[in-house]
């Protein structure tokens, strides 16, 4: 199988660990990779490890940041009363991108589900609870419409109504089975401001 070189291959056989990365584009890339400048590859490489190395999770909602506390849970002109909750830090991204939510977040890192065997202590709960604590007024839940997400929300609110804290969901604007970080802007607005109570 190494008709190209024991390097190539090495390098064809990292690329293709990538997610969503078949042997065929691994292959190109590799290509595309040795037609590069050095410098261009030296850049490439150098954002990689110091990605790896320098990107961690905020302390409070748990999204991705290269400071320990994350821009958004550590600005004044945010509303720390109000946790948006979002299954990952690129549906974070997508509310961030309308510019119209002023509250904070709460990264889940996922959802629960019972296919896949992913129960409520696998996703970042307890960290919710901890924070629910604090001085919080609203917790928005706004977890995909799949039927995880579903499942995810039903579980949150009920943990969280105990506490007398106002729970809402999104509305349906997000369409069913679609990720949130696919959902154009003003879908993502409308969803927020037609939120209900739970
Ligand atoms: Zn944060």
């Amino acid at each position: 199988m190494d008709y190209y070189g024991r390097e190539m291959s090495s390098l064809i056989g990292e690329l293709s660990k990538l997610p969503g990365i078949g042997p065929k584009t691994a292959q190109r890339l590799a290509f595309h990779i040795i037609r590069q400048d050095e410098e261009d590859v030296e850049r490439l490489a150098h954002s990689i490890t110091e990605a790896k190395k320098k990107i961690r999770y905020c302390n409070v909602c748990g999204t991705l940041t290269d400071t320990e506390t994350c821009p958004i849970c550590s600005s004044p002109r945010r509303n720390q009363a109000m946790i948006m909750v979002v299954e990952t830090t690129q549906d974070l991204a997508a509310y961030e991108k309308t510019g119209r939510y002023n509250g904070v977040y709460h990264v889940l890192h996922g959802a629960i589900s019972s296919s896949l065997g992913i129960g409520p202590g696998d996703i970042r709960l307890k960290e919710l609870l901890v924070r629910l604590q604090g001085e919080v007024e609203e917790v928005i839940i706004a977890t995909n419409s799949t039927l995880d997400g579903e499942a995810t929300a039903m579980y949150i609110s009920r943990l969280i109504k105990p506490t007398g804290i106002k729970v809402s969901r999104i509305a349906n604007g997000v369409p069913v089975g679609g990720d949130l970080e696919c959902v154009d802007e003003m879908t993502l607005v409308r969803a927020l401001d037609g939120r209900t109570l739970l």
